[in-house]
């Protein structure tokens, strides 16, 4: 059976991870509260959903208290992403990837118990400048 993974904020982040994710082979859930969103992944997800995730009885019905693998992909509302990572959180689900759009973001899910917490701009920032240096020294 394939690895099953939900993406709950279906943004720029949310979309490349679960598009990723499909690529290599997991069945992954999409859950986001905007219609746009969903109506672009629905036929390029396993299951797309609209819907609000700060509300434990939608994320209950959608059968994320029994995930194993789950991303929090939401960052403008920095409520939304604390409010479904801390319901995530008390359901139990051993793999938590949460999206951080600060530091103090970054910190609060740290504090709550994320598992993982991603800071994307950070991460390719300092990849870009990896990349860039190893090129810098083929010309020293
Ligand atoms: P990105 O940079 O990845 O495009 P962003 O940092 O601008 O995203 P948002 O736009 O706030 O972050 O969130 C990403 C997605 O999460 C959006 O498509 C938004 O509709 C969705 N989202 C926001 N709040 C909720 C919620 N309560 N439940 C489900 N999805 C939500």
């Amino acid at each position: 059976m394939a690895d099953h993974v939900v993406v709950i904020g279906l943004g720029r982040f949310g979309e490349s991870v679960a598009l990723e994710l499909m690529a290599t082979g997991a069945d992954v859930l999409g859950i986001d509260i905007g219609e746009d969103p969903v109506a672009r992944m629905n036929a390029r997800l396993t299951h797309a959903v609209q819907a609000d995730a700060t509300r434990e009885e939608v994320l209950r019905q959608l059968g994320v208290d029994e995930a194993e693998y789950v991303v929090v992909a939401i960052g403008d509302s920095i409520e939304a992403s604390l409010l479904t990572s801390s319901l995530v959180l008390s359901f139990g689900v051993p793999q938590l990837w949460a999206k951080a759009v600060s530091d103090a973001h970054g910190r609060i899910l740290e504090q709550i118990g994320v598992h993982h917490v991603v800071h994307p701009e950070r991460e390719i920032g300092r990849r870009v400048a990896h990349l860039l240096r190893a090129r810098l020294q083929d010309y020293i």
